[in-house]
């Protein structure tokens, strides 16, 4: 009986230790709280056993000691192991010092026992049945002392245990149930042993499954079957959806999100076809693993997914099923789509921006049998829009007409905005209508709500010839043939050709030319007669030749755009108002102060110089009268920034100028203008006679023009008069002054002091 008992507990002990070895290989402070939980176990449990087969009392009193002091301290390393086991901090240093110090003391007087038998004595009795054994008489009151320091030390262990068990969450109570559980049948049968008063201790083998309940539970089952669990709510929740099948390709697992993407099929099995189709048919155990991109619609959305393929193996590396993971990739792919989009088109209009409409006509490129249209269009004063009538309607205007242009165009037209005004797009040939394009500007031209200001937008067309010119090439022939109209107010649609190239060329060999021709005296100033009715001569207009060593006489209507495009115009202006200024003194000191020179001012010397100062300073300079030095001021110029402008006249005329207002009637003209702006030269140009069929009503606008402006205290000079009709009808009209070749053609300065002075 006493061998069995001892055998049993024996193969206990041996298993319990196995266990405890192969937990060894965690490095973990659990697994080393749990090793020495079990040699505290293995000390107490071979003590408690012992007894039975010592061979002399004192012995027998030694080892059943050991096991009562073996059991406090088993208890106490129960406790650090719970401590770490719950990963709670169960007590404060005071309270571990007391407990270490009371079980020091117990153990020291449990050795003394050997000597005083203060705690145990022992009798070898005949135990029934002729069985022979020590029984141990527990005495009183050291013996309590150690039942109740053993008592607490369960009762801590079992708070600490209840104490998690009652605040974790349900997923984490089953950690500490089965050690609760455990340590309640472990202490009922040691309660049961001493009550029954057993000779052979039988609540030791609690004491052995208790240590490997724990280290099973602890190290491999709980661990595990959290991770189990935690995994599987990993998955179940994850925004990607997850599909299983076993080894015969049942579909044994779905989570929410690929159901939800299959129509949320009511059996699992649903599932199988539509991924065998994935797989082209093939069988799952087949297939190759692999990644592919999925789009699906739900609830009327596009939704892109990487769809992922992998099979299981078991460690001999044997099929045993495969998964479906779909992760959902629609965010990433909006984004990339938002990007793109910002990087290849414009915000505003929602064209392609410069960049992309180059890289779009350069792929175009690659069909080089379509003939195809470069077109550019570009808004006249786009920015004298934005400054008149704000810029939220110059944003207003480049919208429309970008839906314009969409609407008038045909399908695959390749549309962009440069930038600011400038939109251009390639169209095939045959698909080109210019009264479609032409009806659409004209809308967009209705959307100023001025009768004082017109838009105009001109286009420039390249019939594109070489189809390996660079698209940037391209717009800028279309832009060429814009300079052509680009002052036009009638004709909005430009066609390139090679001479306009040669033009472009040759203007800018113009410019290149200017600073050595300024140096050099090139320009030379002369003077056209500006006569009064009765045919005598005032003064003259100061209009500038360029004599060219090449290419002798060259006339302002070559070169002046020329300069005024590249930022020149003000320098020629301040060497020919110089000149102006300089002949008027000459005059005056030779008697002639009667005459004046009127000077032309271009809308461009505005940016650069600060007029009122220039010609004050000229004045001074050559002290001269202001009067005689007149200021030539086209309505464009005057338009730009009316309000400036308006503020600049009246300093200038305060300070004695004479201003005149140029070009009336060859741009678009304003009678609404003369309102605002008192100058006090109305000059009107002859031009807009010669172009009109219908000479009759022309002369009646003539007429009212002149009257207006002689009630405006204006006065009137027609310039480009050709003929004595002219000049009669004129007169009668009651124009004041005249200037025009029937009088005299501008000639050089000596030539004009020779004739007239
Ligand atoms: P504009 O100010 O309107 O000058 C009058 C132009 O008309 C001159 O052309 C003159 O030669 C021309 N003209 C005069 N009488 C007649 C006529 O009876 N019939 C015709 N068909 N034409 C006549 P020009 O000298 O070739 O100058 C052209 C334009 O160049 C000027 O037009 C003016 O805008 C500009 N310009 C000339 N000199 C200067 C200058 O020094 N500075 C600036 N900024 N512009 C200038
Ligand atoms: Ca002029
Ligand atoms: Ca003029």
């Amino acid at each position: 009986m006493e061998l069995l008992y001892i055998a049993a507990l024996c193969g206990l002990l041996i298993f319990m230790n196995f266990v405890g070895i192969r937990a060894q290989g965690q490095r973990s402070p659990l697994a080393r709280a749990l090793r020495q939980l079990m040699v505290m176990v293995t000390v107490t449990v071979a003590a408690g056993m012992l007894p039975v087969l010592m061979p002399s009392e004192a012995a027998a009193l030694f080892v059943q000691c050991i096991h009562y002091a073996g059991t406090e301290w088993l208890l106490i390393f129960l406790l650090r192991f719970l401590e770490q086991y719950t990963e709670d901090v169960w007590s404060k240093k005071s309270a571990k010092i007391i407990i270490y110090s009371l079980a020091v003391v117990n153990s020291v007087s449990m050795l003394l026992n050997g000597a005083f038998h203060h705690i145990v004595t022992c009798r070898y009795t005949d135990i029934g049945n002729g069985v022979m054994c020590y029984v141990f008489m527990t005495q009183k009151p050291w013996y309590s002392l150690h039942l109740c320091f053993t008592y607490v030390l369960v009762a801590c262990n079992l708070g600490v245990l209840i104490r998690q068990s009652v605040i974790t969450t349900k997923f984490y109570r089953k950690k500490y149930s089965v050690a609760l559980l455990m340590l309640v049948i472990t202490v009922a049968m040691d309660g049961v042993c001493t009550i029954m008063d057993y000779p052979l201790d039988y609540s030791l083998y609690a004491y052995v499954i208790l240590a490997i309940a724990l280290t099973y539970y602890s190290i491999y089952y709980i661990p595990q079957g959290l991770i189990t669990k935690t995994l599987s709510y990993v998955v179940a929740d994850s925004s990607s959806g997850v599909v299983c099948f076993d080894v015969i390709g049942k579909c044994i697992y779905a989570n929410e999100m690929a159901m939800s993407i299959y129509g949320n099929p009511s059996e699992l099995s649903a599932m199988e076809p539509i991924f065998r189709k994935e797989l082209g048919e093939k069988e799952f155990s087949n297939a190759k693993e692999g990644k592919w991109d999925r789009e699906f619609i739900l609830n009327g959305h596009t939704l892109y997914f990487d769809m992922n393929f992998s099979k299981l193996f078991d460690e001999q590396e044997n099929y045993i099923g495969c998964y479906f993971i779909l992760h959902d990739k629609t965010e990433d792919m909006e984004k990339l789509e938002r990007e793109h989009y910002r990087s290849t088109h414009d915000i505003l209009t929602g064209l392609f921006n410069r960049e992309y409409f180059y890289e779009c006509v350069k792929k175009r490129r690659e069909m080089p049998d379509e003939e195809y249209y470069m077109t550019c269009t570009n808004i006249k004063d786009f920015k004298l829009i934005n400054d008149l009538f704000g810029a939220e309607m110059g944003d207003a205007i480049l919208i429309r007409l970008a839906e314009v242009m969409k609407e008038a165009l045909p399908e695959g037209t390749i549309c962009g905005r440069l930038e600011s005004d400038h939109f251009a797009f390639c169209i095939r040939k045959e698909l080109f209508q210019e009264s479609a394009l032409i009806d659409g500007i004209n809308e967009v031209a209705r959307m100023i709500p001025s009768s004082e200001y017109h838009i105009l937008i001109h286009i420039g067309v390249y019939a594109v010839q070489r189809a390996d010119y660079d698209a940037a090439v391209m717009c800028d022939r279309a832009n060429i043939a814009i300079g052509t109209v680009k002052d036009s107010y009638d004709c909005m649609i430009a066609y390139y050709d090679e001479s306009l190239m040669e033009r472009v060329m040759s203007e800018k060999r113009l410019v290149s030319e200017f600073d050595s021709a300024l140096a050099d005296g090139q320009f030379v100033m002369f003077l056209q007669p500006q006569v009064s009715t009765a045919g005598t001569v005032l003064g003259a207009e100061a209009l500038v030749r360029w004599m060219h060593p090449q290419r002798g006489m060259v006339s302002p209507g070559e070169f002046i755009k020329a300069f005024e495009n590249a930022g020149l115009i003000y320098r020629l202006d301040q060497y020919i108002w110089d000149l102006a200024a300089q002949k008027l003194r000459e005059w005056k000191d030779s008697g002639h102060e009667d005459l004046h020179i009127s000077v032309n001012i271009s809308a461009k010397d505005f940016y650069y110089l600060d007029i009122y100062r220039t010609f004050v300073d000229l004045v001074e300079k050559y002290d001269i009268p202001p009067k005689k030095l007149k200021l030539e001021i086209t309505e464009t110029a005057l338009m730009m920034d009316l309000e400036k402008q308006l503020v600049l006249l009246d300093k200038l005329q305060s300070y004695g100028f004479n201003v005149e207002i140029d070009d009336f009637g060859s741009g678009y003209s304003s009678l609404n203008m003369l309102k605002d702006i008192h100058a006090d030269v109305l000059k009107i140009d002859m031009g807009f006679l010669r172009k009109t069929q219908d000479n009759e009503r022309a002369q009646i606008i003539l007429r009212m023009i002149i009257e207006l402006a002689k009630q405006l205290h204006m006065i009137v000079i027609t310039e480009g008069v050709e003929s004595k009709a002219q000049v009669d009808y004129l007169t009668e009209t009651g124009c004041d002054m005249f200037q025009g070749f029937y009088f005299a053609r501008p000639v050089a300065v000596p030539e004009f002091e020779q004739r007239y002075m």
